[in-house]
């Protein structure tokens, strides 16, 4: 009988979920060859936040460690603080550690994560400048095979494809029904890392370097601000919205997702905000402008036959959760406990895909929904009442940060055995 160590597997696109995932399967024993479609790893310039739900999938993915070892440094993120854009810069709200430590999360540079992880990786088994085109499939002795095709002409047979190519992923459109474009959110971000040095010699009334993370409210726009890199530099994200069309109704080329813009684009966009505002935007280096995308609508399944689909490939949402990695990092926990199990075969991986996608689907595009949600709080502030918004500032979190991922995985492997899709006898 065949186990899951006799499965080819296939993971196309090498971002930090895609080698997350082939990190844990392939240090495991599984036959897992990695296709990037870039000449080498890469991450943009900025830095990332990752919350206790993310830690805890990460530490089950056996990259924490190598994370950790790399920044030389302890869990750094503990809830924002909200703060108003206007002279002054009144302290908004001011979120308050839970119980221990179980609220803190890490911000860090994204290529000094992506370059802790990939060390891991079995180098042999990277492929780098494949670009997936397309997928095929036919039947082998019973069970599905998918071809994958590059656009450089080469192939590759697989027994399971795991699809992380991000927001534009091309594994997507061998899974889902309908049109799954990625939409337009209205909303542009400014991205920049900036020396904590050059902050400190502009004096901000804010405190930026208190251990929290910062978010400047404001009106149709606001900023995310958190040090990274031992607060030797700090992450700064501006964002702004076009509210006087409904999101999704305008366009934005490929070729201008992200773009190089004058800083007086900034400014003009924050015209009337306080002088810290003014400061930050000042120290930008060489900015550009995001256009920030979203799945939406939501993808109706996550699976087809062998193919699953992970990180932003499956639900590619806003940033303002700041969990768009950390949903990705759950659903590789998941799926990868699932096909590391040795009662998950060639002849049962589509049940267990299945049970992938009923598990992971509606958490992660209920956080989809909600980060947009988000956005739309912190950039419409001013119409809440003051008590409702601390309320719904601080409800924010709580049922992302401490999901019970590992009870879902329990219920899910359960449910496999109840359905005979895993024969409970098998077990090892
Ligand atoms: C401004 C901003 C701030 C954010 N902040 C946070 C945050 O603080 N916390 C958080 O959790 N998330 C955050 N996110 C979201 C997070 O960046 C993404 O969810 C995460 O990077 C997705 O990782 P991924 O590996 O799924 O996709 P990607 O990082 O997009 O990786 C996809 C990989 O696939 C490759 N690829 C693409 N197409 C193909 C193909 N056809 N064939 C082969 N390879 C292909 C690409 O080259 C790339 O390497 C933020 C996003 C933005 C825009």
């Amino acid at each position: 009988m065949t186990s899951s160590k006799d499965l080819r597997i296939a993971i196309v696109g090498g971002g930090i979920v895609g080698v997350a995932c082939a990190v844990r399967l392939q240090r495991a024993g599984l036959k897992v060859d990695l296709f990037e479609s870039a000449s080498k790893f890469g991450e943009v310039g900025a830095g990332v936040g990752f919350g206790p739900n993310a830690i805890r999938a990460l530490k089950g993915l056996g990259v924490y460690d190598a994370m950790m070892a790399r920044t030389g440094e302890e869990l750094n993120m503990e809830p924002f603080q909200y703060i108003s854009e206007q002279e002054g810069h009144e302290l908004v709200y001011d979120q308050p550690i839970g119980s221990g430590d179980v609220d803190v999360g890490m911000t860090i540079h994204r290529a000094v994560f992506l370059d802790a992880v990939v060390g891991l990786l079995d180098a042999e088994r990277t492929h780098f400048s494949k670009r997936l085109d397309r997928i095929t499939q036919s039947e082998e002795l019973g069970h599905t095979v998918s071809t994958l095709h590059f656009q450089d002409g080469t192939t590759f047979e697989a027994d399971v494809v795991i699809g992380a190519d991000g927001i534009r992923s091309a594994t997507r459109v061998a899974v889902a029904e309908h049109s799954t474009r990625a939409t337009w959110s209205n909303t542009v971000a400014y991205r920049g890392l900036i020396p904590s040095e050059h902050i400190r010699e502009v004096n901000l009334k804010t405190d930026l370097f208190r251990g929290k993370p910062t978010n400047i409210l404001g009106d149709n726009r606001h900023l995310i601000i958190f040090p990274v890199s031992n607060n030797e530099i700090v992450n700064v994200v501006i964002f702004c919205t076009d509210r006087s069309k409904p999101a999704g109704s305008v366009d934005v080329p490929v070729q201008d997702w992200t773009i190089p813009v004058e800083k007086q684009e900034i400014f003009d966009a924050f015209k009337g905000c306080g002088s810290d505002v003014h400061k930050i935007i000042s120290l930008l280096k060489d900015p550009r402008r995001w256009a920030i995308h979203l799945l939406d609508p939501t993808l109706s399944s996550f699976v087809r036959d062998n193919i699953a689909l992970v990180g932003d490939a499956a639900h590619g949402m806003c940033p303002h959760l700041g969990s768009g990695a950390g949903q990705g990092f759950e659903d590789a926990l998941v799926i990868c406990e699932l096909l590391l199990d040795p009662r998950t075969n060639v002849s049962n991986v589509q049940d267990v895909f299945k049970a992938y996608d009923e598990i992971r689907r509606p958490r992660a595009n209920k956080v989809l929904k909600a980060s947009t949600a988000a956005g739309d709080l912190y950039e419409t502030w001013r119409d809440v009442p003051i008590d409702e918004l601390k309320t719904r500032l601080h409800d924010m979190w709580g049922w992302i940060w401490y999901h019970d991922l590992q009870g879902d995985i329990l219920s899910t492997e359960r449910s496999l055995e109840e359905r005979g899709v895993w024969r409970a006898s098998e077990s090892v």
